[in-house]
């Protein structure tokens, strides 16, 4: 159904950046009728199943999983690599006790899947570039139009619509403007919009590596002093390794040769899986815990790590960008049957209201767990062991950690 609301060249929406977060809420807003322009710097990588993983994978939830399905994505990601997980183990290295989660106790045959970061980006990618083309069934007056590789120069809100000009100078005008670039966000800049937070003073080691006994299907995570370290399972039999470290201590892993690298990771995890028997080039990411002070102005909105950045030692930040487009999905849906402009003041605060206080008790829940899991006092550690193990034998605080951990609460 096309937008009512939208005039003659105007736009309905305007989204800038193409990774997951932006990707699918440009295709979930057309595949809903509205007309959106897709403005990205830059070209999508290519994936091909014969290309080495991406270093860069994350833990998708089922409520995530259910909005690429929504949108029909889901089906080429699921036919090509990603490793779905039917177990969860959390343990701290200073205390005993253990927290495990099963994907059987809920009804699910998933608590989540381990998914290629390109590999998102690439399906929704050639979904909007066909959508583009072929105008999308039963919305026939609606289209994508994709401006790539584009940056957006200037921003004019008239309060009656938004312009958008890009680098090239092409001008686009809509009802509305999200920004979904990811934490550097120029247009979060431009919208003089801050950015608050604090820095981890950590680094998040990744690499793919094989190890001497099977991963079970299981995430499993381990609390150090220094920071976590977790092993996710991948299609491939190899786990993805997550090693959040102080930044020292980061440099000089990244710095290890391969043996001394393997030997150390595997001791760290306490050889859970034996030991380490392979190993890919290492990356590293600083980690960050970052806010936006608002995520409206005008007829702009924020979206993804452009409004929020958390510690990905629950691996949170890409699940929440995308709670983040079901939530502007519906609120913009419902706008539209209400015949109400989908870029008023009071539809773009519903959004925000609904996302920015359940982001920001994400965020403290995370937050307040890697300072507790990063100290090392001993009865602060004593405390967190048994709290692990009394959440791992009580069915209603396990059953709550899962449905937390898969988005459905
Ligand atoms: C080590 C690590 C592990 C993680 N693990 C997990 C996990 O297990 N689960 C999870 O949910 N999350 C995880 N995350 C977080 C997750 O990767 C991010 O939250 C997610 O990728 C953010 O998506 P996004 O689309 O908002 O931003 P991005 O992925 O940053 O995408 C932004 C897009 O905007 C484009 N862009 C940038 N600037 C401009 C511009 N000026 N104009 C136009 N386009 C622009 C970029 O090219 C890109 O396509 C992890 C993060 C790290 C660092």
């Amino acid at each position: 159904m096309p937008s009512r609301v939208s005039r003659r060249n105007e736009l309905d929406a305007i989204v800038v950046g193409a990774g997951a977060v932006g990707g699918a809420l440009a295709l979930a807003l057309a595949r809903d009728g509205f007309e959106v322009a897709v403005v990205e710097a830059r070209v999508p990588g290519a994936w091909h199943v014969d290309d080495e993983m991406d270093l860069r994978v994350v833990a998708l939830a089922p409520d995530a999983r259910d909005l690429l399905c929504d949108l029909d994505v889901w089906p080429s990601i699921a036919c090509a690599r990603i490793g779905p997980y039917r177990y969860m183990r959390v343990w701290d290295a200073l205390a005993p006790g253990e927290l495990r989660l099963d994907a059987a106790a809920r009804g699910e045959a998933a608590l989540g899947w381990i998914v290629e970061n390109t590999l998102i980006r690439h399906a929704l990618w050639q979904a909007l570039s066909s959508a583009g083309e072929r105008r999308i069934e039963g919305a026939t007056a609606s289209h994508v139009h994709l401006h790539c590789p584009a940056e957006v120069a200037a921003i004019e809100d008239s309060g009656e619509g938004v312009t958008a000009t890009l680098d090239d100078g092409t001008r686009l005008r809509a009802r509305l403007l999200v920004a979904a670039e990811g934490a550097q966000s120029p247009v979060r800049a431009r919208l003089g919009i801050g950015f608050e937070g604090r820095d981890y003073g950590q680094r998040a080691v990744v690499a793919h590596v094989a190890t001497a006994r099977p991963h079970e299907d299981t995430a499993w995570q381990r609390f150090q002093p220094g920071g976590p370290l977790a092993f996710l399972p991948l299609a491939d039999g190899r786990c993805s390794i997550v090693w959040s470290l102080p930044d020292d201590e980061a440099a000089r892993v990244l710095a290890l040769d391969d043996d001394a690298f393997r030997a150390e990771l595997g001791c760290a995890f306490d050889f859970r899986l034996g030991t380490i028997t392979a190993a890919t080039p290492r990356a590293a990411f600083p980690l960050r815990l970052r806010r936006a002070e608002r995520y409206v102005a005008g007829r702009c909105v924020l979206a993804g790590d452009a409004a929020h950045v958390v510690h990905p030692l629950a691996g949170q930040g890409m699940n929440l960008g995308l709670r983040d487009v079901t939530c502007l999905r519906r609120v913009l849906r419902e706008a539209r049957t209400n015949g109400t402009d989908i870029g008023a003041a009071h539809v773009l605060r519903r959004y925000e209201r609904e996302r920015r206080s359940e982001n920001a008790l994400a965020a403290q829940g995370l937050d307040a767990i890697e300072r507790i899991y990063g100290s090392r006092l001993a009865p602060l550690a004593l405390l967190r062991g048994a709290a692990l193990e009394a959440a791992g034998r009580i069915a209603p605080v396990r059953r709550l950690l899962a449905d937390a951990a898969a988005g459905r609460r």
